[in-house]
């Protein structure tokens, strides 16, 4: 099956079913037409009607049907691989100006990893790697949509917690005939119930073989329940909500109330050091990265032009702080670019024959993100300033008082309306709910800021800035 339609995608999410709760009941009828899900639902269709009609950037003929199928599943054997996915990905992210963390790249990314580093899983005990290849293709062949849970939930986070009992996590409580029956919760998964499956799997640091596992499901298997927060969808048009209306993913907790897991669809179990393996000597990270920092440059862009077009609507250009702010924006964007091009030129073919990224320039991409975001949130409201508040609906413009709005709300040769809308903009980017949750977003979703760098400080590869210093240390030199 060629990569499929946006129509394709909706028709498909509404059949399955999924049990997805919200606001304490459970959703019933087509999803689709939810409010809380209508908007992304339709973005992400649109997303799937760009990659047909971009198949020349965004497709590639399957090796095993001649179909074309996403270029997001590519496990890239060369730079060009590199080059032509990185271009893809940011296709994509230009459609939502990178704020859906979630669109199918991310996750196909992710599954093309795994697939990649099947290499770890080799041998090893209760490991299936025949197994993750066939999902692989299986999900590459039907242009499949995944979500992902990978935390445990957040209720003792000690050094020790590994002494108390654990009673939340989702763990294998039974192995039968049929499969791994699960029981328990994980954290999160973003867009949970309007993915066509799964992928559930142990973060690093798990320490109970019981809750070493690596498995993908479809969304409406018996026992699996999505809890949503409460929605960020704010109903109106795209003039009032120009991104929450349209690009709210949700965000749900994810509860496995005896879910039987079938053997064809589990690649790991009970096996702490492969599922740690698959993670940390598997090229989940350096491919997942990649995708993630092309997304975040598309980003930046969109703060950037955003924060320009501020400045040029209230005149305020002139103010060598405003220019230093918006320089911060432009310094993130080069670095970020920088450092993707920095990992593709770095890449290098491993001993399975893919091409794979330097893992440190994108590692450092993203942890500076996670600081970057926040304080590039902070300049456009620094620039905005009570502009951000005085912002009314559209309404208000076609009402009695619409003609004094557009006169006494004007800005720097733009009309009031015009200026509201550009400001409306900015404050559903970094203020409104939608916006504040986008922040918490680029902040935690690859994992806490503070243990990121901790890896960056502990995988760093010094041995050439090392040896520039024996060279000044007699006893070292020779
Ligand atoms: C909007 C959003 C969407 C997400 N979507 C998904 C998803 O789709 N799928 C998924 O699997 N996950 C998802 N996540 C979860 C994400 O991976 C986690 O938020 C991240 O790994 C951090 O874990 P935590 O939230 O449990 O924070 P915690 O680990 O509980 O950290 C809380 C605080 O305690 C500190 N802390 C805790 N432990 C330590 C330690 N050992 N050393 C030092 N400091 C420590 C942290 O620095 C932090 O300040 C999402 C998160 C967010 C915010």
């Amino acid at each position: 099956m060629p990569v499929i339609t946006g129509d394709e995608y909706k028709n498909r999410i509404d059949a399955l079913k999924a049990e997805v709760w919200i606001g304490g009941n459970k959703l019933n009828g087509n999803i689709s037409e939810h409010p809380a899900f209508a908007g992304i639902i339709k973005s992400q269709a649109e997303l799937y009607d760009l990659q047909n009609t971009f198949q020349k950037q965004m497709t590639f003929a399957s090796e095993t049907t001649g179909n074309k199928v996403g270029l997001s599943y590519l496990i890239p054997r060369t730079k060009g691989d590199l080059e032509r996915r990185r271009r893809m990905i940011q296709l994509w992210a230009r459609h939502s100006g990178g704020v859906m963390g979630r669109s199918p790249d991310y996750m196909n990314t992710v599954l093309a990893a795994f697939a990649a580093s099947v290499d770890v899983l080799d041998g090893e005990e209760h490991c299936y790697p025949e197994r993750l290849l066939n999902l692989y293709e299986f999900a590459r062949e039907n242009d499949l949509s995944f979500t992902h849970t990978f935390v445990n939930p957040q209720n003792n986070r000690s050094k020790l917690a590994f002494l108390q009992e654990d009673v939340t996590n989702a763990k294998i409580i039974e192995r039968n005939d049929e499969g791994i029956i699960i029981k328990g919760a994980k954290l999160l998964a973003t867009q949970g119930g309007i993915t066509d499956e799964i992928i559930v799997f142990s973060a690093p640091g798990v320490q109970d073989n019981s809750q070493a596992y690596g498995f993908s499901i479809p969304s409406n298997t018996k026992g699996l329940k999505f809890i949503c927060r409460e929605s960020f969808a704010n109903q109106g048009s795209s003039f009032d909500y120009p991104l929450s209306s349209r690009f709210e993913e949700m965000d749900t907790i994810v509860l496995f109330d005896e879910v039987t897991v079938p053997w064809d669809r589990v690649f790991l179990h009970d096996n702490i050091r492969a599922a740690t393996n698959l993670y940390v000597k598997g090229k989940f990270v350096a491919f997942t990265l990649h995708q993630i920092v092309s997304r975040q440059i598309i980003k930046t862009k969109f703060l950037l032009g955003i924060s320009k077009r501020m400045v040029e609507t209230i005149n305020i250009g002139e103010y060598q702080h405003v220019q230093s702010k918006v320089v911060e924006l432009i310094k993130g964007l080069e670095t970020m670019e920088a450092l993707v091009i920095k990992a593709e030129y770095e890449a290098n073919v491993d001993h399975t024959g893919i091409m794979v990224p330097n893992r440190q320039p994108l590692y450092v991409a993203v942890n500076q993100f996670q600081e970057l975001y926040p304080r590039f949130t902070e300049i456009l409201q620094q620039l905005g300033a009570s502009g951000m508040m005085t912002i009314p609906k559209q309404e208000a413009f076609y009402s009695e008082i619409g003609e004094q709005l557009q006169h006494f709300l004007q800005g720097w040769e733009v009309n009031g309306e015009e200026r509201v809308e550009l400001f409306r903009l900015a404050w559903d980017l970094t203020m409104s709910n939608f916006g504040s949750r986008q922040t918490l977003y680029e902040r935690f979703f690859f994992g806490d800021p503070i243990r990121l760098s901790q890896t960056i400080f502990q995988i760093y590869d010094d041995t050439s800035s090392a040896s520039l210093v024996d060279r000044f240390l007699s006893k070292k030199a020779d």
